[in-house]
């Protein structure tokens, strides 16, 4: 199954999309995590990028589709994957689209978690407070990247439900609840055997 984790920053994407990695073998696909390891080896690319994430703006569309389709390309994505943090644009949920249908696949699901702004900035602080904040995370960025998403990204939803994709999960309850949730939608997609 090909599933697409949405949400604003900071709400639990990559926690989840590496617990669907683990039990249901889906690798997790996370362009933020793709390209913060292309900063950190010091790669063209990664010099390219570096200033984008440090304001919490997004990176061109093609470079992050490019990114993608390369990726989906080995082997261990013949079953799917989880998408996590891509798409972000209208722009980049079609090329998906176009991607995925050239290889005779689908996006199936897409997992809204819903969780108040106030949250999102309460959680980063925490993660500031434990030593675990990345170079974006911090109060001016975050404000930017929140910006950003209701921008640019929360239309999406719009755009998949148009397809019917779409369920919306409560991301303010504790994680082990959310991470129910999710299966149960999963489970509930996989047993309805849409195509
Ligand atoms: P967040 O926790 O804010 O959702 P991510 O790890 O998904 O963070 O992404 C971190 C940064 O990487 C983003 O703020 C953006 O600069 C860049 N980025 C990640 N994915 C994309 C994408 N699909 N399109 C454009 N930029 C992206």
């Amino acid at each position: 199954m090909n599933l697409v984790l949405f949400g604003p920053p900071g709400a639990g994407k990559g926690t989840q999309a590496k617990v669907i990695q683990d039990q249901r073998g889906l690798p997790q696909l996370s362009t933020g995590e793709m390209l913060r390891s292309a900063i950190a080896s010091g790669s063209t690319l990664g010099r390219e990028v570096d200033a984008i994430l440090a304001r919490g703006d997004l990176v061109s569309d093609d470079i992050v589709v490019s990114i993608i389709e390369e990726r989906l390309k080995k082997p261990d994505c013949v079953k799917g994957a989880v998408f996590d943090g891509f798409p972000r644009t209208i722009a980049q949920a079609e090329a998906l689209d176009r991607l995925l249908a050239g290889m005779g696949r689908r996006i199936k699901l897409v997992v809204e978690l819903k969780v108040n702004d106030e949250i999102l900035i309460e959680r980063v602080r925490q993660r500031i407070a434990q030593g675990l904040s990345r170079q974006d995370d911090n109060p001016e960025t975050l404000r930017n990247r929140l910006a950003v998403y209701y921008r640019s990204t929360a239309p999406l939803i719009d755009f998949y439900k148009l397809q019917g994709k779409v369920v919306s999960i409560d991301g303010m309850e504790p994680v082990a609840t959310v991470t129910k949730q999710i299966a149960d939608v999963i489970d509930a997609r996989l047993a309805a055997r849409v195509e």
